[in-house]
């Protein structure tokens, strides 16, 4: 596989970028530093570059030369890396630590970054060949507050002049499967993760006579367990629902009744119809019981990551690339999908995607291997060339579609 052997004599230059990246973590939509080497990385390729606006994105375009058989509209694929870190202290001994105080790669986006450059460069040496434009996307944000949908707002699924046709993206893992398995399953990944804040508004008074005022505090109390009652009684469990209250608040002191009370919660839902029938139902059950205590209440959701869902023909299309390339033994179906987010679903409800996972787990021990987001999280950069040449391949084959 040419992709493939182009990648492995990259190995070099590859690990070295994204042990650099390692050293120079930053967060957010702001990463100036983490955008000056990737643009480092591609000068001197022939790409049309562009970067964001209101955030360090960079995204560039490859224009294949290949004649398109039989004519007809060129196609355009989009691959993708988020480029961001986390503020986490990293607690191991590497020779190319982290020297920004409080932050570290360690969900493994520097590596996203080192095999989308790698990829751009493949790509860029068989552009004889590619039939279509490859449009790259450097994504800051991952983590939050999100620069997917900022990068789509500003032009991105449209930067090659064409819309993209399909979208790939990949994501690397320090545990929970062995070295060198790649990961996934069609349809829902990943899950919406949105929030909701509810305040219960009372009548603040003497604790010793609660009938003389509105106490508040019951009836935070009882939304909050009802809330638990509404996803068993009205959600399908086959499509599950996740509400977590992780804050209550009120009150100040245990003889006095306060005016009000606080609760926020993480909602995660696997499809759009229970995305919304949660927030509906969640608005409904608090203004009933708020309003059979004669309170008053105040409902906030902040909408967040929708869920992200591999289109069953383009995952299709990766895993029997993956299989192809690297052998069955190498990939494996996931059972259920997980309640984490990811914004690249913004992409996704817009083109037929697939994403997949990587685990490069260094210890054999990969069951107990501190997971991603860990400060012990470590993150084999021997399997950079198979990310950067599964990316390029991807791009290779459906534009020879
Ligand atoms: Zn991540």
């Amino acid at each position: 596989m040419r992709t493939l052997e182009i990648a492995r004599s990259l190995a070099d230059e590859l690990t070295s970028l994204r042990r650099r990246l390692h050293q120079v973590p930053e967060l957010g939509n702001e990463l100036p530093v983490t955008q000056r080497l990737v643009l480092e990385a591609l000068d001197g390729l022939d790409l049309e570059v562009s970067v964001g606006k209101e955030l360090s994105s960079v995204v560039a375009v490859l224009r294949g030369r290949a004649v398109r058989p039989g004519g007809g509209p060129r196609p355009v694929v989009l691959l993708r890396g988020d480029m961001d870190a986390l503020p986490v202290t990293e607690d191991l001994d590497l020779a190319y630590a982290s020297t920004h105080a409080g932050l570290m790669h360690a969900c493994g986006h520097d590596l996203h970054v080192a095999g989308l450059v790698g990829s751009a460069r493949i790509l860029h040496g068989l552009r004889d060949q590619l039939a279509g434009d490859v449009v790259f996307m450097f994504q800051p944000g991952e983590e939050g507050p999100g620069g997917a949908d900022v990068m789509i707002r500003e032009g991105l699924l449209d930067a090659a002049g064409r819309r993209v046709d399909a979208a790939y993206a990949l994501h690397v893992y320090s545990a929970e499967f062995p070295r060198g398995v790649w990961f996934g399953r069609p349809g829902p990944l990943m899950a919406a993760a949105d929030e909701v804040r509810v305040r219960v508004i009372g009548e603040g008074g003497h604790g010793s006579a609660p009938f003389r005022s509105k106490d508040p505090i019951p009836a935070a109390c009882e939304m909050v367990l009802a809330l638990q009652s509404m996803v068993t009684r009205a959600f399908d469990v086959f499509d599950p629902v996740v509400v977590t209250v992780g804050r209550i608040a009120g009150g100040t002191k245990d003889n006095i009744i306060p005016d009000d009370a606080v609760f926020e919660a993480t909602l995660r839902t696997l499809s759009e119809d229970n995305r919304a029938a949660v927030r509906e139902r969640i608005e409904r059950l608090v203004t009933g019981i708020a309003a059979a205590h004669g309170l008053g209440v105040e409902v906030d959701f902040t909408i967040g990551y929708p869920v992200t869902v591999n289109d069953p023909d383009e995952y299709a299309f990766a895993t029997d690339t993956i299989v192809d390339m690297f052998g069955s033994d190498r990939y494996a179906t996931m059972l259920e999908p997980i309640s984490g987010s990811e914004d690249f679903s913004f992409v996704a409800q817009q083109v037929p995607s697939a994403y997949v996972n990587l685990s490069v787990c260094p210890s054999e021990d990969w069951e107990s291997a501190p997971d991603n987001h860990s400060p012990r999280a470590e993150f084999d950069d021997a399997l950079l060339p198979d990310a950067a040449a599964l990316l390029a391949e991807l791009a290779l084959r459906r534009l020879s579609r």
